[in-house]
């Protein structure tokens, strides 16, 4: 918002119905009160400096509105604002500050220099607090726009400086934050700067992809997928997730916001990874920046503290096009055996180092690296259907099935193609899974949140494979497991605390897919298992018959392409 009210103390009555803030409780908190207050101000350029993970500086300056000077001093007083002025602006808050209590938080807890311009004045204004106190007031020079300097955050708050973590780890979650306002911002300038060293910098492109390109780097921005936008009466919904290659350890990746405000929204965010499931390993993450506007009386964004979370009038609709969306962008991605991971165990096995391989690098197709999606889909598809007519070659490390095409080599990571296999077959419902009876069946003794949630599950788990008997209280008997080969000696592992029946009674409706993946995955063909012709054969047929087998269903990569090209090109044969 560029248009700006005069800053006033807010009434009584509706301090009362602000959510009464403890805003500032560790740096990065600081960091996205002031994005707010320069965003609020209509900034396009903001520099974000920090020294020692926050603790020694902040400086936060933009090019927005300014403050005049007269009003610098209400500015920093608690419940002082001029975005808010009656209980109908908190109806529907159409700016990112609202309650007027970030810089007199900051006065209590750091010293704070504030320097401002507006655009009609002559110079700027310059105020410094030290110790909540008024120090000094005076003239200095100043471009329209604002800088707030935080120096000595929480020193006098020993407790509190103490359980602040490292400075590289204040600096990690200082740099996520600004990433986040930065791609939900891009036609803003941002650029975050810590001990000195320039981070990052957006250009104010306006396009999210080039602003995720700008934040985390050009191979992830490549790996983004745009979802098909929804819009629906009162909501809309844009986004840019990564496919299966881009996850990691962390949520650090996944951006969600709502008018513009990052929030962060358990349940849009578990919609979306909910649909991401089979494809991530266990503990990964996707990478994702989610959008949604809506109208501004549709959201509260007066229920928490520090404004990181909303209230959503219809959240449910909102998650149901969420992840509808997603299942879309994801649905149209190929199982690339054109840009896979370059597996390290080979090299170590002794091939000469492949010259012009980036370190960890990825091989790719001399064709054009990025096809369209039904290309990627259509060529992946042709490969494995290939894989039984090529000439098997033999096992390498006990690991991956080596063969031979008209175009190139491929390598098939054993263990995950199996696994791939036995997932399908467990998924293909609604035929039930022949069971193997166990000699003697497992006794599970679980708790009771599980054992509620388990008991409504039976039904799924028998069609599976895996017939259970409620015997009394919290303890159940398992008599089968799925007939898969070795599966007895895999999955009949006593106690609740097995994984097996941990994934079995997570809440939520993912349980019966993490279930599946878990009994493929422990029934699977190992790596470092040596394999005779006819079984390697018998496992390429079977991959072959099925639909996009290309990842295994943790979504790793199951099979490698080195083509003829590429060693054309590797060993300069002209
Ligand atoms: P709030 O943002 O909730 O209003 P703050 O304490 O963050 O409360 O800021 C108080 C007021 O100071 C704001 O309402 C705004 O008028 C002014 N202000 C703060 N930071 C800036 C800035 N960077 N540019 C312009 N005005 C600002
Ligand atoms: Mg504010």
């Amino acid at each position: 918002m560029t248009e700006r009210r005069p800053i006033a103390l807010l009434p009584p009555a509706l301090v009362e119905r602000v959510a009464a803030g403890e805003a500032i409780e560790r740096p990065a908190a600081a960091v996205k009160e002031l994005l707010d207050n320069a965003l609020d101000a209509g900034a396009t350029d903001i520099v974000v400096e920090v020294v020692g993970g926050g603790l020694t500086l902040l400086r936060v300056a933009d090019d927005g509105h300014g403050i005049p000077a007269a009003e610098m001093e209400l500015a920093c007083r608690r419940h002082a604002t001029s975005k808010m002025a009656t209980a109908a602006d908190l109806e529907r808050v159409g700016t990112l500050g609202f309650r007027g209590e970030a810089l007199a938080s900051l006065v209590a807890v750091a010293d704070l220099t504030l320097i401002s311009a507006t655009p009609e004045s002559e110079s700027g204004w310059q105020l410094s607090f030290a110790g909540a106190e008024l120090v000094h007031s005076a003239p200095a020079p100043r471009r329209p726009g604002t800088t707030v300097v935080v120096r000595r955050l929480f020193n006098a708050l020993p407790a509190r400086r103490h359980f602040m973590d490292s400075a590289a780890a204040e600096n990690g979650r200082i740099a996520v934050t600004v990433r986040r306002y930065a791609v939900i911002h891009p036609q803003v300038r941002l650029a975050l700067q810590v001990d000195a060293r320039l981070l990052f910098r957006t250009t104010g492109s306006g396009q999210a992809e080039v602003a995720i390109g700008e934040c985390w780097g050009q191979p992830l921005r490549r790996s983004l997928v745009q979802i098909p936008p929804q819009t629906q009466s009162g909501f809309s919904v844009i986004g840019w997730i990564s496919d299966r290659t881009a996850t990691r350890a962390t949520r650090a990746g996944i951006t969600l916001a709502v008018n513009g405000r990052p929030v962060e929204m358990a349940g849009l965010r578990e919609a979306l990874e909910a649909a991401y499931r089979p494809l991530l390993p266990r503990g990964r993450h996707p990478f994702a920046v989610i959008a949604l506007s809506c109208d501004p009386a549709d959201v509260d964004a007066n229920i928490h503290p520090t404004k990181a979370d909303v209230l959503l009038r219809r959240r449910e609709e909102i998650a149901a096009a969420l992840a509808r969306a997603v299942r879309g962008a994801l649905s149209t991605l190929p199982a690339q055996p054109d840009a896979v991971a370059w597996t390290p165990g080979l090299r170590q096995g002794g091939l000469p180092a492949l010259s012009g391989d980036p370190p960890g690098g990825r091989l790719r197709e001399s064709r054009r690296p990025y096809g369209s999606a039904e290309e990627r889909l259509a060529q992946g598809r042709r490969v494995i259907r290939d894989l039984p007519q090529m000439r098997l070659m033999g096992q390498v490390q006990q690991s991956l099935i080596l063969v031979e095409g008209n175009t190139g080599l491929y390598l098939v990571d054993q263990h995950r193609a199996h696994e791939r296999l036995l997932y399908e077959r467990l998924s293909a419902a609604p035929l039930a899974q022949p069971a193997q009876a166990l000699v003697e069946p497992v006794v599970l003794e679980l708790r009771r949140e599980q054992a509620e949630r388990f008991a409504g599950r039976l039904d799924e788990l028998t069609a599976l494979g895996f017939r259970v008997e409620h015997l009394q209280g919290l303890t159940y008997l398992v008599h089968s497991v799925p007939a898969l080969e070795g599966a007895a000696a895999a999955l009949a592992l006593p106690g609740a605390d097995d994984e097996l029946w941990r994934e079995a009674t997570l809440p939520g409706d993912h349980w019966l897919d993490r279930l599946r993946t878990s009994v493929a995955c422990r029934t699977a063909l190992r790596r470092g298992q040596a394999l005779p012709g006819p079984v390697m054969r018998e496992l390429l047929h079977s991959l072959a018959a099925l639909e996009a087998p290309t990842v295994c269903p943790h979504g790793s990569p199951l099979i490698l392409e080195v083509t003829t090209d590429f060693l054309a090109r590797q060993f300069d044969w002209s």
